[in-house]
């Protein structure tokens, strides 16, 4: 028998729910619903600092009011943590794991050259060769790669290649500070929930090699993937990264209700033209699940939104 379709959302509560997640939550859920599949929501909030539990209760009722439902009750990465650590020691019993003492001055330099403003997180091995030059604080943990060159088929963009380089690929699990890292999280939750599809943003495509590594280090079974276009306004920055981002709560606070919601966000991402909207020019979520969507839209790197006024 076929395993059945589970698919998640994987919000980070660090702001309040805007249209760059509401368009991953859209993809997720209607991918899950098109295969009679389960939908569930992990809130990614391991990372303490950033993340406040204010924010994951209000994105959670941004989803209900948007008319979501998921399947069982939503997971907390924060209640989490001693899964983590039981993999943690498995990498480590595998020696997988090395204590890395460098600290933000020497990492800025390695990773500053040769692709500045690239997000990379080139580390060149120094902890792996040297004798540790134990510092003031606990190290951090890193993941020793070894050189692969591997590929996916990604649902929306085709076959992925990737190439990872042993050392300067060598990803953080565990901070000096405790913290887990997002990776070995996103990594062990999806294997832990059962989960078969993975729907995101593409600004995580040049780190899914890496975790698709890990997780053929700890012999988790391969996913299906689909990396989305990114929303961009008209200046092409990133909705999610826009200064004034537009949350849902915005919306709503300019009298939206989730249909005219529905209808605005359908249009501008290219998922209906004005002429398969219904004459009231209002979708509900249910109705939207229905439609096919094309295959060039998933295609794209991006997305530009350039109406934003959504009432009229
Ligand atoms: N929590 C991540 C985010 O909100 C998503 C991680 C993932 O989908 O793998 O961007």
């Amino acid at each position: 028998m076929a395993k059945s379709v589970r698919v998640r959302f994987a919000p980070s509560p660090t702001g309040h729910m805007h249209v760059g997640n509401l368009w991953v939550a859209f993809l997720s859920y209607w991918s899950a619903r098109h295969q009679d599949g389960e939908y569930i929501v992990r809130i990614e909030d391991v990372d303490t600092q950033r993340s406040k539990p204010i924010y994951a209760e209000h994105i959670l009722e941004d989803l209900s009011w948007l008319g979501f439902t998921w399947d069982e009750a939503p997971t907390y990465q924060s209640e989490r943590l001693d899964i983590y650590e039981r993999y943690l020691q498995e990498l480590h019993s595998q020696k997988r794991l090395y204590p890395c003492y460098c600290n933000r001055a020497r990492l800025q330099e390695i990773s500053s050259a040769p692709h500045q403003g690239e997000a990379n997180h080139v580390y060149d091995g120094y902890c792996l060769t040297h004798e540790p030059t134990i510092g003031e604080r606990p190290p951090s943990w890193r993941f020793h790669m070894e050189n692969i060159k591997g590929s996916f088929l990604d649902i929306y963009r085709g076959t992925i290649d990737y190439e990872i380089q042993s050392c300067n690929d060598d990803i953080v699990l565990k901070r000096w500070d405790g913290m887990i890292a997002y990776h070995l999280a996103v990594v062990i939750d999806d294997y832990e929930m059962g989960v078969t599809e993975v729907v995101r943003g593409n600004d995580l495509l040049p780190v899914t090699g890496h975790q698709i590594a890990l997780a053929q280090a700890l012999g988790f079974p391969s996913l299906q993937y689909g990396h989305a276009p990114m929303l961009v306004d008209a200046e092409g920055y990133r909705l999610s990264k826009r200064q004034q981002s537009i949350t849902i709560r915005d919306l709503q606070n300019q009298g939206a209700t989730p249909e005219r919601l529905w209808a605005w966000f359908a249009l501008e991402t290219g998922l209906l033209t004005k002429g398969d909207l219904p004459l009231s020019g209002h979708i509900g979520l249910s109705e939207l699940l229905e439609i096919t969507i094309p295959k060039k839209l998933l295609k794209q790197d991006t997305i530009k939104l350039t109406n934003f006024d959504i009432m009229v």
